[in-house]
């Protein structure tokens, strides 16, 4: 991860986005205009959808500029 990579989080996933990485095919804010929006700051709402709604979005990214990872769920341990 680059110093430049951008983390958002809405508590159950973090989104990464690495602008370096982004080719700007709008395909996010085509798909998914409440969380991807490029007139706003910070340009990802994570709170605009729900998380298997981003998860879908982020997996159409061409480039592999956005990805997630699922945040550790704190005090219970699986199994
Ligand atoms: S879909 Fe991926 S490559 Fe296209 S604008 Fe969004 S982040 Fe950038």
């Amino acid at each position: 991860m680059s110093d430049s990579d951008k983390n958002y989080s809405n508590g159950e996933i973090t989104v990464v986005w690495k602008p370096g990485v982004c080719i700007h095919s709008g395909k996010c804010v085509q798909g998914l205009g409440e969380v991807f929006n490029v007139h706003a700051r910070p340009w990802i709402n994570i709170a605009g959808s729900s998380t298997e709604r981003i998860i879908q979005q982020v997996d159409q990214c061409p480039s592999g500029a956005l990805s997630y990872f699922r945040n550790e769920k704190v005090g219970k341990a699986a199994g």
